[in-house]
């Protein structure tokens, strides 16, 4: 079965940090937070159109992992935007 990624809207100021992306995966977001700044530590991907169930599609920004798992359809928009 298909993982869901969830992901993140970045605030305004952060998009240039993520190469212009809307949104980040659960872990980029993590280590957002913890350390304030986006690292290519968890990886970088970006994703044109990382797609969720309703065909809505997203400008996101992935790590390692979750490029490796991503499939269509099974990208999902977590509640908690990043804090600018
Ligand atoms: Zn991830």
């Amino acid at each position: 079965m298909a993982q869901t990624i969830w992901i993140h809207k970045l605030a305004n100021p952060k998009k240039t940090d993520a190469d212009g992306m809307d949104y980040i995966c659960e872990h980029l977001f993590q280590a957002l937070t913890q350390t304030g700044k986006l690292t290519k530590v968890e990886g970088w991907n970006p994703f044109q159109d990382a797609t969720a169930k309703d065909g809505t599609t997203y400008r996101a920004l992935f790590c390692d992992s979750c490029a490796k798992n991503y499939n269509d359809g099974h990208v999902r928009m977590a509640k908690e935007p990043v804090l600018a």
